[in-house]
Protein backbone atom coordinates (compact mmCIF):
# COMPACT_ATOMS: atom_id res chain seq x y z
CA UNK A 1 0.00 0.00 0.00
CA UNK A 2 2.64 1.99 0.93
CA UNK A 3 4.14 1.97 -2.86
CA UNK A 4 1.09 3.01 -3.84
CA UNK A 5 0.70 5.82 -1.78
CA UNK A 6 3.62 7.21 -3.21
CA UNK A 7 2.98 6.12 -6.97
CA UNK A 8 -0.63 7.79 -6.39
CA UNK A 9 1.64 11.29 -5.19
CA UNK A 10 3.38 10.84 -8.14
CA UNK A 11 0.58 10.95 -10.21
CA UNK A 12 -0.79 14.19 -8.77
CA UNK A 13 2.44 16.06 -9.09
CA UNK A 14 2.83 14.54 -12.90
CA UNK A 15 -1.15 15.80 -13.65
CA UNK A 16 0.08 19.65 -12.32
CA UNK A 17 3.58 19.83 -13.70
CA UNK A 18 2.47 19.25 -16.85
CA UNK A 19 -0.75 20.77 -17.20
CA UNK A 20 -3.60 18.12 -16.52
CA UNK A 21 -5.39 19.30 -13.18
CA UNK A 22 -4.42 22.13 -10.76
CA UNK A 23 -5.75 22.86 -7.63
CA UNK A 24 -8.54 25.20 -7.88
CA UNK A 25 -7.74 29.18 -6.90
CA UNK A 26 -4.27 27.83 -6.43
CA UNK A 27 -2.65 31.45 -5.58
CA UNK A 28 -5.27 31.31 -2.61
CA UNK A 29 -4.30 28.14 -0.99
CA UNK A 30 -7.04 26.71 -3.04
CA UNK A 31 -10.44 25.21 -2.40
CA UNK A 32 -11.06 21.91 -0.78
CA UNK A 33 -12.25 19.13 -3.04
CA UNK A 34 -12.68 21.21 -6.36
CA UNK A 35 -10.18 21.19 -8.84
CA UNK A 36 -9.68 22.88 -12.13
CA UNK A 37 -8.64 21.44 -15.49
CA UNK A 38 -5.59 22.97 -17.40
CA UNK A 39 -4.49 22.71 -21.41
CA UNK A 40 -4.24 18.73 -21.58
CA UNK A 41 -6.59 18.43 -19.24
CA UNK A 42 -9.32 20.19 -20.84
CA UNK A 43 -8.54 17.65 -23.97
CA UNK A 44 -8.15 14.64 -22.25
CA UNK A 45 -11.75 15.01 -20.73
CA UNK A 46 -13.19 16.53 -23.62
CA UNK A 47 -11.96 13.49 -25.33
CA UNK A 48 -13.61 11.65 -23.09
CA UNK A 49 -16.98 12.68 -23.18
CA UNK A 50 -16.76 12.78 -26.75
CA UNK A 51 -15.84 8.73 -26.75
CA UNK A 52 -18.59 8.33 -24.63
CA UNK A 53 -21.47 10.20 -26.53
CA UNK A 54 -20.43 8.75 -29.59
CA UNK A 55 -20.87 5.24 -28.47
CA UNK A 56 -24.40 6.24 -26.57
CA UNK A 57 -25.61 8.75 -29.17
CA UNK A 58 -24.26 8.31 -32.45
CA UNK A 59 -24.20 4.35 -32.31
CA UNK A 60 -27.70 4.40 -30.97
CA UNK A 61 -30.90 5.31 -33.05
CA UNK A 62 -33.04 5.02 -30.29
CA UNK A 63 -30.63 7.32 -27.81
CA UNK A 64 -30.72 10.99 -28.40
CA UNK A 65 -29.35 13.54 -25.90
CA UNK A 66 -29.95 16.77 -23.89
CA UNK A 67 -28.45 19.42 -22.16
CA UNK A 68 -30.65 21.04 -19.41
CA UNK A 69 -30.13 23.69 -16.92
CA UNK A 70 -28.15 23.04 -13.40
CA UNK A 71 -31.19 24.80 -11.89
CA UNK A 72 -34.49 23.31 -11.35
CA UNK A 73 -37.88 23.89 -9.50
CA UNK A 74 -37.42 23.20 -5.99
CA UNK A 75 -39.91 20.49 -5.99
CA UNK A 76 -38.08 18.53 -8.42
CA UNK A 77 -35.42 17.53 -5.70
CA UNK A 78 -38.67 16.59 -3.20
CA UNK A 79 -40.27 14.31 -6.00
CA UNK A 80 -36.56 12.68 -6.51
CA UNK A 81 -36.16 12.09 -3.08
CA UNK A 82 -33.04 13.84 -2.52
CA UNK A 83 -34.36 16.61 0.02
CA UNK A 84 -35.25 14.22 2.53
CA UNK A 85 -33.06 11.33 1.96
CA UNK A 86 -29.99 12.27 -0.04
CA UNK A 87 -27.81 12.15 3.11
CA UNK A 88 -24.91 10.56 4.52
CA UNK A 89 -24.51 9.96 8.34
CA UNK A 90 -21.61 11.83 9.75
CA UNK A 91 -19.70 11.59 12.96
CA UNK A 92 -16.54 13.70 14.23
CA UNK A 93 -13.39 12.25 16.15
CA UNK A 94 -13.34 14.71 19.09
CA UNK A 95 -9.65 14.64 19.30
CA UNK A 96 -8.42 14.96 15.83
CA UNK A 97 -11.21 17.39 14.93
CA UNK A 98 -11.60 15.09 12.27
CA UNK A 99 -14.99 14.32 9.84
CA UNK A 100 -16.09 11.06 8.65
CA UNK A 101 -18.82 9.19 6.88
CA UNK A 102 -19.53 6.52 9.71
CA UNK A 103 -20.88 3.96 6.39
CA UNK A 104 -17.19 4.62 5.07
CA UNK A 105 -15.81 3.75 8.52
CA UNK A 106 -17.88 0.79 8.87
CA UNK A 107 -17.28 -0.49 5.73
CA UNK A 108 -13.29 0.04 5.81
CA UNK A 109 -13.53 -2.28 8.86
CA UNK A 110 -15.68 -4.65 6.99
CA UNK A 111 -12.76 -4.42 4.44
CA UNK A 112 -10.00 -5.03 6.99
CA UNK A 113 -11.80 -8.40 7.59
CA UNK A 114 -12.35 -9.32 4.20
CA UNK A 115 -8.25 -8.82 3.25
CA UNK A 116 -8.36 -11.41 6.57
CA UNK A 117 -10.44 -13.70 4.70
CA UNK A 118 -8.32 -13.42 1.51
CA UNK A 119 -4.58 -13.59 3.23
CA UNK A 120 -6.09 -17.28 4.41
CA UNK A 121 -7.48 -18.34 1.73
CA UNK A 122 -3.65 -17.16 -0.15
CA UNK A 123 -2.05 -19.18 2.58
CA UNK A 124 -4.23 -22.25 2.29
CA UNK A 125 -3.59 -22.26 -1.92
CA UNK A 126 0.13 -22.08 -1.36
CA UNK A 127 -0.22 -24.97 1.79
CA UNK A 128 -2.32 -27.46 -0.16
CA UNK A 129 -1.05 -26.48 -3.89
CA UNK A 130 -3.24 -28.21 -7.10
CA UNK A 131 -5.89 -29.40 -4.71
CA UNK A 132 -7.18 -26.51 -3.12
CA UNK A 133 -10.44 -25.79 -3.71
CA UNK A 134 -11.13 -21.98 -2.81
CA UNK A 135 -15.08 -22.71 -2.67
CA UNK A 136 -14.70 -25.44 -0.17
CA UNK A 137 -11.89 -24.12 1.85
CA UNK A 138 -14.17 -20.58 2.53
CA UNK A 139 -17.26 -22.73 3.20
CA UNK A 140 -15.11 -25.05 5.48
CA UNK A 141 -12.56 -23.17 7.43
CA UNK A 142 -13.73 -22.49 11.12
CA UNK A 143 -11.38 -19.10 10.93
CA UNK A 144 -12.35 -18.31 7.36
CA UNK A 145 -16.60 -18.70 7.98
CA UNK A 146 -16.15 -17.37 12.03
CA UNK A 147 -14.75 -14.01 9.54
CA UNK A 148 -17.40 -13.98 7.02
CA UNK A 149 -20.27 -14.48 10.02
CA UNK A 150 -18.90 -10.85 11.58
CA UNK A 151 -19.25 -9.31 8.22
CA UNK A 152 -22.63 -10.45 7.74
CA UNK A 153 -23.78 -9.51 11.08
CA UNK A 154 -22.09 -6.03 10.73
CA UNK A 155 -23.99 -5.35 7.49
CA UNK A 156 -27.02 -6.74 8.70
CA UNK A 157 -26.80 -4.64 11.70
CA UNK A 158 -25.71 -1.22 10.14
CA UNK A 159 -28.31 -1.29 6.97
CA UNK A 160 -31.02 -2.30 9.94
CA UNK A 161 -29.59 0.85 12.07
CA UNK A 162 -29.52 3.01 8.64
CA UNK A 163 -32.95 1.88 7.28
CA UNK A 164 -34.76 2.93 10.46
CA UNK A 165 -32.81 5.92 10.98
CA UNK A 166 -31.39 4.70 14.19
CA UNK A 167 -28.36 6.66 13.88
CA UNK A 168 -27.62 5.92 18.04
CA UNK A 169 -27.40 2.52 16.69
CA UNK A 170 -24.53 3.41 14.84
CA UNK A 171 -22.47 5.17 16.75
CA UNK A 172 -23.08 1.97 19.14
CA UNK A 173 -21.72 -0.17 16.43
CA UNK A 174 -19.14 1.81 15.76
CA UNK A 175 -17.81 1.82 19.30
CA UNK A 176 -18.19 -2.19 19.51
CA UNK A 177 -16.18 -2.67 16.83
CA UNK A 178 -13.65 -0.27 18.47
CA UNK A 179 -13.25 1.20 15.14
CA UNK A 180 -10.38 4.21 15.80
CA UNK A 181 -9.98 7.40 14.34
CA UNK A 182 -6.97 6.61 11.70
CA UNK A 183 -5.50 10.22 12.39
CA UNK A 184 -5.69 10.72 16.21
CA UNK A 185 -5.97 6.52 16.86
CA UNK A 186 -8.64 7.60 19.71
CA UNK A 187 -12.24 6.12 20.14
CA UNK A 188 -13.67 9.93 20.98
CA UNK A 189 -16.74 9.83 18.90
CA UNK A 190 -19.79 12.62 18.41
CA UNK A 191 -23.34 11.26 17.99
CA UNK A 192 -23.90 10.59 14.11
CA UNK A 193 -25.87 13.04 12.42
CA UNK A 194 -27.33 12.60 8.97
CA UNK A 195 -26.24 15.49 6.38
CA UNK A 196 -27.71 16.67 3.55
CA UNK A 197 -24.61 16.40 0.91
CA UNK A 198 -27.34 18.83 -1.92
CA UNK A 199 -25.70 22.74 -2.15
CA UNK A 200 -28.17 24.96 -1.97
CA UNK A 201 -28.76 28.53 -3.05
CA UNK A 202 -31.25 31.62 -3.67
CA UNK A 203 -33.21 33.07 -6.73
CA UNK A 204 -34.29 36.33 -6.95
CA UNK A 205 -37.51 35.79 -9.18
CA UNK A 206 -39.31 33.60 -6.47
CA UNK A 207 -41.61 34.91 -3.89
CA UNK A 208 -39.61 35.27 -0.02
CA UNK A 209 -40.09 31.83 1.55
CA UNK A 210 -39.51 29.86 -1.61
CA UNK A 211 -36.38 31.02 -3.04
CA UNK A 212 -34.39 28.29 -1.89
CA UNK A 213 -33.03 26.36 -4.91
CA UNK A 214 -30.19 23.36 -5.23
CA UNK A 215 -27.28 23.10 -7.45
CA UNK A 216 -28.23 19.72 -8.99
CA UNK A 217 -26.78 16.89 -7.39
CA UNK A 218 -27.20 14.38 -10.42
CA UNK A 219 -27.65 15.42 -14.14
CA UNK A 220 -30.51 12.39 -14.23
CA UNK A 221 -33.83 14.65 -13.25
CA UNK A 222 -32.84 17.10 -15.90
CA UNK A 223 -33.49 13.82 -17.83
CA UNK A 224 -36.48 12.81 -15.90
CA UNK A 225 -38.39 16.46 -15.94
CA UNK A 226 -38.11 16.38 -19.88
CA UNK A 227 -39.20 12.92 -20.53
CA UNK A 228 -42.48 13.64 -22.35
CA UNK A 229 -41.31 16.72 -24.61
CA UNK A 230 -38.26 14.83 -26.24
CA UNK A 231 -40.87 11.40 -25.91
CA UNK A 232 -43.32 13.84 -28.16
CA UNK A 233 -40.99 16.01 -30.10
CA UNK A 234 -38.74 13.12 -31.14
CA UNK A 235 -41.51 10.59 -31.88
CA UNK A 236 -39.75 8.44 -29.31
CA UNK A 237 -40.59 4.76 -29.16
CA UNK A 238 -39.90 2.70 -26.22
CA UNK A 239 -37.49 1.41 -25.69
CA UNK A 240 -35.56 4.64 -26.20
CA UNK A 241 -32.69 6.56 -24.01
CA UNK A 242 -31.87 9.98 -23.38
CA UNK A 243 -28.26 10.73 -22.60
CA UNK A 244 -26.94 13.82 -20.79
CA UNK A 245 -23.34 14.85 -20.03
CA UNK A 246 -22.86 17.80 -17.40
CA UNK A 247 -21.66 19.16 -13.86
CA UNK A 248 -23.22 18.07 -10.82
CA UNK A 249 -22.65 19.35 -7.36
CA UNK A 250 -22.29 17.17 -3.83
CA UNK A 251 -21.07 18.67 -0.51
CA UNK A 252 -19.60 15.95 0.18
CA UNK A 253 -18.29 15.11 3.84
CA UNK A 254 -15.47 13.73 3.20
CA UNK A 255 -13.64 14.91 0.10
CA UNK A 256 -10.03 13.21 -0.67
CA UNK A 257 -8.27 10.99 -3.03
CA UNK A 258 -7.40 13.66 -5.71
CA UNK A 259 -10.42 14.28 -8.39
CA UNK A 260 -12.39 10.77 -7.38
CA UNK A 261 -14.32 12.62 -4.65
CA UNK A 262 -15.28 16.02 -5.90
CA UNK A 263 -17.45 18.70 -4.70
CA UNK A 264 -18.46 20.21 -8.14
CA UNK A 265 -17.95 17.49 -10.63
CA UNK A 266 -18.88 16.01 -14.25
CA UNK A 267 -21.51 12.97 -14.69
CA UNK A 268 -22.45 10.99 -18.09
CA UNK A 269 -25.52 9.60 -17.84
CA UNK A 270 -28.23 8.07 -19.54
CA UNK A 271 -31.67 7.05 -18.62
CA UNK A 272 -33.19 4.15 -20.48
CA UNK A 273 -36.93 3.86 -20.66
CA UNK A 274 -38.38 0.73 -21.09
CA UNK A 275 -41.76 -1.05 -21.05
CA UNK A 276 -42.72 -2.52 -16.98
CA UNK A 277 -41.50 -5.55 -15.80
CA UNK A 278 -38.80 -5.65 -19.38
CA UNK A 279 -36.42 -4.11 -16.86
CA UNK A 280 -34.37 -6.97 -15.92
CA UNK A 281 -33.74 -7.93 -19.36
CA UNK A 282 -32.15 -4.14 -19.88
CA UNK A 283 -30.58 -4.25 -16.45
CA UNK A 284 -28.45 -6.96 -17.64
CA UNK A 285 -27.76 -5.27 -21.10
CA UNK A 286 -26.59 -2.48 -19.93
CA UNK A 287 -23.98 -3.86 -17.51
CA UNK A 288 -22.87 -6.00 -20.09
CA UNK A 289 -22.97 -3.09 -22.47
CA UNK A 290 -21.02 -0.74 -20.32
CA UNK A 291 -18.37 -3.23 -19.35
CA UNK A 292 -17.32 -3.56 -22.71
CA UNK A 293 -17.29 0.14 -23.34
CA UNK A 294 -14.57 0.36 -20.62
CA UNK A 295 -12.67 -2.75 -21.81
CA UNK A 296 -12.72 -0.88 -25.59
CA UNK A 297 -10.22 1.56 -24.13
CA UNK A 298 -7.39 -1.44 -24.29
CA UNK A 299 -6.81 -1.58 -20.36
CA UNK A 300 -6.52 -4.13 -19.21
CA UNK A 301 -9.71 -6.05 -17.93
CA UNK A 302 -8.20 -7.34 -14.40
CA UNK A 303 -8.48 -3.74 -13.96
CA UNK A 304 -12.54 -3.73 -13.84
CA UNK A 305 -15.21 -5.35 -11.86
CA UNK A 306 -18.79 -5.60 -10.78
CA UNK A 307 -19.77 -4.84 -7.61
CA UNK A 308 -23.71 -5.48 -7.01
CA UNK A 309 -25.34 -3.45 -4.37
CA UNK A 310 -26.25 -5.35 -1.02
CA UNK A 311 -28.19 -2.51 -0.12
CA UNK A 312 -30.23 -0.66 -2.58
CA UNK A 313 -31.02 2.88 -2.97
CA UNK A 314 -34.49 4.48 -2.16
CA UNK A 315 -35.44 4.36 -6.14
CA UNK A 316 -33.63 1.29 -7.24
CA UNK A 317 -34.71 -2.20 -7.52
CA UNK A 318 -31.56 -3.59 -8.87
CA UNK A 319 -27.63 -1.64 -9.06
CA UNK A 320 -24.55 -2.18 -9.70
CA UNK A 321 -21.12 -0.41 -9.70
CA UNK A 322 -18.33 -1.08 -12.04
CA UNK A 323 -15.26 -0.56 -9.69
CA UNK A 324 -11.70 0.18 -10.99
CA UNK A 325 -8.43 -0.81 -9.30
CA UNK A 326 -7.16 2.85 -8.60
CA UNK A 327 -3.85 3.36 -6.52
CA UNK A 328 -6.13 3.33 -3.51
CA UNK A 329 -7.47 -0.04 -4.51
CA UNK A 330 -11.26 -1.10 -5.63
CA UNK A 331 -13.81 1.63 -6.19
CA UNK A 332 -16.78 2.79 -7.80
CA UNK A 333 -16.45 4.45 -11.76
CA UNK A 334 -19.75 3.73 -12.81
CA UNK A 335 -23.34 2.88 -10.97
CA UNK A 336 -25.77 0.46 -13.42
CA UNK A 337 -29.41 1.06 -11.23
CA UNK A 338 -32.57 -0.15 -12.50
CA UNK A 339 -34.87 3.02 -11.11
CA UNK A 340 -38.01 1.76 -12.10
CA UNK A 341 -41.01 3.70 -12.42
CA UNK A 342 -40.06 5.30 -8.91
CA UNK A 343 -38.76 9.06 -11.03
CA UNK A 344 -41.43 9.59 -13.47
CA UNK A 345 -44.66 8.27 -11.18
CA UNK A 346 -43.41 10.49 -8.10
CA UNK A 347 -43.25 13.34 -10.54
CA UNK A 348 -46.22 12.70 -12.45
CA UNK A 349 -47.29 12.87 -8.64
CA UNK A 350 -45.57 16.32 -7.03
CA UNK A 351 -46.16 18.32 -10.44
CA UNK A 352 -49.99 16.93 -11.47
CA UNK A 353 -48.95 16.29 -14.62
CA UNK A 354 -49.01 13.08 -16.59
CA UNK A 355 -45.71 11.41 -17.87
CA UNK A 356 -47.27 8.46 -19.53
CA UNK A 357 -46.37 6.45 -23.00
CA UNK A 358 -48.96 5.17 -24.85
CA UNK A 359 -47.53 1.76 -26.28
CA UNK A 360 -49.43 1.49 -29.74
CA UNK A 361 -48.25 -2.39 -29.56
CA UNK A 362 -50.23 -3.46 -26.27
CA UNK A 363 -52.93 -0.89 -26.97
CA UNK A 364 -51.91 0.64 -23.21
CA UNK A 365 -50.76 3.64 -21.17
CA UNK A 366 -48.03 3.45 -18.76
CA UNK A 367 -45.36 5.14 -16.42
CA UNK A 368 -42.32 3.96 -18.09
CA UNK A 369 -39.40 2.18 -16.56
CA UNK A 370 -36.39 3.47 -16.12
CA UNK A 371 -32.87 1.69 -16.51
CA UNK A 372 -30.02 4.16 -15.71
CA UNK A 373 -26.12 4.30 -16.15
CA UNK A 374 -24.31 6.61 -14.54
CA UNK A 375 -20.67 7.81 -15.02
CA UNK A 376 -18.08 10.23 -13.48
CA UNK A 377 -16.08 11.97 -16.34
CA UNK A 378 -14.08 12.95 -13.40
CA UNK A 379 -13.07 9.26 -11.98
CA UNK A 380 -13.03 8.13 -15.59
CA UNK A 381 -10.05 10.70 -16.47
CA UNK A 382 -8.35 9.60 -12.99
CA UNK A 383 -8.65 5.78 -14.12
CA UNK A 384 -7.33 6.71 -17.32
CA UNK A 385 -4.44 8.68 -16.33
CA UNK A 386 -3.57 6.25 -13.38
CA UNK A 387 -3.37 3.79 -16.03
CA UNK A 388 -1.37 5.66 -18.49
CA UNK A 389 1.53 6.90 -15.92
CA UNK A 390 4.50 4.64 -16.27
CA UNK A 391 8.20 5.17 -15.27
CA UNK A 392 10.32 3.26 -17.47
CA UNK A 393 13.78 2.21 -17.29
CA UNK A 394 15.62 2.36 -20.79
CA UNK A 395 18.09 0.47 -22.29
CA UNK A 396 20.56 3.22 -22.45
CA UNK A 397 20.28 3.11 -18.53
CA UNK A 398 18.39 6.70 -18.77
CA UNK A 399 14.41 7.08 -17.82
CA UNK A 400 11.43 8.17 -18.84
CA UNK A 401 7.92 8.88 -17.51
CA UNK A 402 5.83 8.38 -20.14
CA UNK A 403 1.84 8.49 -20.41
CA UNK A 404 -0.04 4.86 -22.18
CA UNK A 405 -3.19 7.05 -22.66
CA UNK A 406 -5.41 5.19 -25.02
CA UNK A 407 -4.54 7.13 -28.39
CA UNK A 408 -8.23 8.29 -29.86
CA UNK A 409 -8.38 10.18 -25.82
CA UNK A 410 -4.62 11.33 -25.61
CA UNK A 411 -4.58 15.50 -25.33
CA UNK A 412 -2.32 16.18 -28.24
CA UNK A 413 -2.52 13.71 -31.58
CA UNK A 414 0.72 14.84 -32.76
CA UNK A 415 3.57 16.71 -32.14
CA UNK A 416 5.52 18.53 -34.98
CA UNK A 417 9.14 18.66 -34.33
CA UNK A 418 12.04 20.57 -36.58
CA UNK A 419 15.16 18.47 -35.62
CA UNK A 420 16.82 21.89 -35.78
CA UNK A 421 15.71 25.75 -35.85
CA UNK A 422 17.58 26.69 -39.44
CA UNK A 423 18.29 25.39 -43.30
CA UNK A 424 14.17 26.16 -43.51
CA UNK A 425 12.95 23.00 -41.23
CA UNK A 426 10.80 24.69 -39.45
CA UNK A 427 9.45 26.51 -42.03
CA UNK A 428 8.95 22.72 -43.88
CA UNK A 429 7.81 21.64 -40.19
CA UNK A 430 5.45 24.69 -40.04
CA UNK A 431 3.84 23.66 -43.81
CA UNK A 432 2.99 19.85 -42.06
CA UNK A 433 1.31 21.38 -38.76
CA UNK A 434 -0.95 23.76 -40.79
CA UNK A 435 -1.94 20.74 -42.81
CA UNK A 436 -2.50 18.48 -39.98
CA UNK A 437 -4.48 21.14 -37.37
CA UNK A 438 -7.38 21.10 -39.03
CA UNK A 439 -7.90 17.89 -38.83
CA UNK A 440 -6.16 16.48 -34.91
CA UNK A 441 -5.22 18.88 -31.91
CA UNK A 442 -0.83 18.91 -32.92
CA UNK A 443 1.70 20.45 -31.32
CA UNK A 444 4.78 22.23 -32.56
CA UNK A 445 8.20 22.45 -30.71
CA UNK A 446 11.29 23.70 -31.89
CA UNK A 447 13.25 24.54 -28.44
CA UNK A 448 15.38 22.31 -26.94
CA UNK A 449 17.50 18.96 -28.22
CA UNK A 450 15.30 16.44 -30.21
CA UNK A 451 15.30 13.90 -27.13
CA UNK A 452 14.03 16.34 -24.21
CA UNK A 453 11.47 17.19 -26.68
CA UNK A 454 10.44 13.50 -27.21
CA UNK A 455 10.25 13.25 -23.50
CA UNK A 456 7.65 15.97 -22.74
CA UNK A 457 5.52 14.50 -25.65
CA UNK A 458 5.93 11.03 -23.93
CA UNK A 459 5.33 12.66 -20.53
CA UNK A 460 1.85 14.24 -21.78
CA UNK A 461 1.13 10.93 -23.71
CA UNK A 462 0.96 12.10 -27.52
CA UNK A 463 1.19 9.32 -29.38
CA UNK A 464 3.19 10.20 -32.69
CA UNK A 465 6.31 12.55 -32.90
CA UNK A 466 7.21 13.76 -36.24
CA UNK A 467 10.64 14.93 -37.00
CA UNK A 468 11.36 17.10 -39.83
CA UNK A 469 15.09 16.67 -41.00
CA UNK A 470 17.38 17.92 -43.97
CA UNK A 471 16.44 14.72 -46.03
CA UNK A 472 12.76 15.53 -45.31
CA UNK A 473 13.44 19.28 -48.10
CA UNK A 474 15.32 16.45 -50.49
CA UNK A 475 12.30 13.90 -50.26
CA UNK A 476 9.17 14.96 -48.45
CA UNK A 477 9.98 12.03 -46.01
CA UNK A 478 9.93 12.83 -42.29
CA UNK A 479 10.66 10.28 -39.06
CA UNK A 480 7.66 9.04 -36.91
CA UNK A 481 8.22 8.07 -33.80
CA UNK A 482 6.10 6.20 -31.65
CA UNK A 483 4.58 6.75 -28.52
CA UNK A 484 5.06 3.37 -26.17
CA UNK A 485 7.71 1.48 -28.59
CA UNK A 486 9.80 4.45 -29.49
CA UNK A 487 9.95 3.14 -32.71
CA UNK A 488 10.94 5.32 -35.26
CA UNK A 489 10.24 4.57 -39.25
CA UNK A 490 11.05 6.56 -42.18
CA UNK A 491 7.80 7.61 -44.03
CA UNK A 492 6.47 9.69 -46.41
CA UNK A 493 4.25 13.44 -46.01
CA UNK A 494 0.97 12.28 -47.39
CA UNK A 495 1.18 9.19 -45.16
CA UNK A 496 0.97 10.86 -41.65
CA UNK A 497 -2.84 11.78 -41.69
CA UNK A 498 -3.42 7.97 -42.13
CA UNK A 499 -1.46 6.88 -39.92
CA UNK A 500 -2.52 8.82 -36.68
CA UNK A 501 -6.19 7.90 -38.38
CA UNK A 502 -5.43 4.23 -38.17
CA UNK A 503 -3.72 4.89 -34.55
CA UNK A 504 -7.26 6.50 -33.29
CA UNK A 505 -9.88 4.08 -34.26
CA UNK A 506 -11.11 1.78 -32.26
CA UNK A 507 -13.09 -1.55 -32.30
CA UNK A 508 -16.14 -0.14 -30.06
CA UNK A 509 -19.83 -0.95 -31.49
CA UNK A 510 -22.31 -1.45 -29.59
CA UNK A 511 -23.75 -5.06 -29.59
CA UNK A 512 -26.85 -4.79 -31.13
CA UNK A 513 -28.41 -1.40 -32.64
CA UNK A 514 -31.33 -1.69 -30.00
P1 LIG B 1 -19.92 7.18 -4.07
O1 LIG B 1 -20.52 5.95 -3.43
O2 LIG B 1 -18.48 7.02 -4.48
O3 LIG B 1 -20.19 8.43 -3.29
P2 LIG B 1 -22.31 7.33 -5.56
O4 LIG B 1 -22.76 5.91 -5.50
O5 LIG B 1 -22.93 8.33 -4.67
O6 LIG B 1 -20.71 7.40 -5.42
P3 LIG B 1 -23.72 7.91 -7.95
O7 LIG B 1 -24.73 8.75 -7.27
O8 LIG B 1 -24.11 6.54 -8.40
O9 LIG B 1 -22.40 7.83 -7.04
O10 LIG B 1 -23.11 8.74 -9.15
C1 LIG B 1 -22.72 8.16 -10.37
C2 LIG B 1 -21.26 8.42 -10.70
O11 LIG B 1 -20.92 9.80 -10.52
C3 LIG B 1 -20.30 7.67 -9.80
O12 LIG B 1 -20.10 6.36 -10.27
C4 LIG B 1 -19.05 8.51 -9.94
O13 LIG B 1 -18.30 8.14 -11.10
C5 LIG B 1 -19.58 9.91 -10.11
N1 LIG B 1 -19.50 10.64 -8.84
C6 LIG B 1 -20.37 10.61 -7.82
N2 LIG B 1 -19.99 11.43 -6.81
C7 LIG B 1 -18.82 11.99 -7.22
C8 LIG B 1 -17.93 12.94 -6.64
N3 LIG B 1 -18.16 13.48 -5.45
N4 LIG B 1 -16.82 13.30 -7.34
C9 LIG B 1 -16.58 12.77 -8.56
N5 LIG B 1 -17.39 11.89 -9.16
C10 LIG B 1 -18.50 11.50 -8.52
Amino acid sequence: MANNEELFKKIISHAKEYGFVFPSSEIYDGLSSVYDYGQYGVELKNNIKQYWWKSMVQYHENIVGIDAAIFMHPTTWKASGHVDAFNDPMIDNKDSKKRYRADVLVEDHIAKIEEKIDKEVDKAAKRFGESFSEEQYRTTNPRVMEYAEKIAYIKTRFYGALEKGDLADVKALIEELAIVCPMSGSRNWTEVRQFNLMFSTSIGSLSEDSNTIYLRPETAQGIFVNFLNVQKSGRMKIPFGIAQIGKAFRNEIVARQFIFRMREFEQMEMQFFVRPGEEMKWYEYWKAERMRWHHSLGISPAKYRFHDHDKLAHYANAAADIEFEFAFGFKELEGIHSRTDFDLGNHQQFSGKKLQYFDTELNESYVPYVVETSIGVDRTFLAILSNAFTEEKLEDGSERVVLRIPPVLAPIKAAVLPLIKKDNLPEKAREIMDNLMGDYVCQYDEKDAIGRRYRRQDAIGTPYCITVDHQTLEDNTVTIRERDSMKQDRIAIEEISSIIANRLKTDYRPKSAL
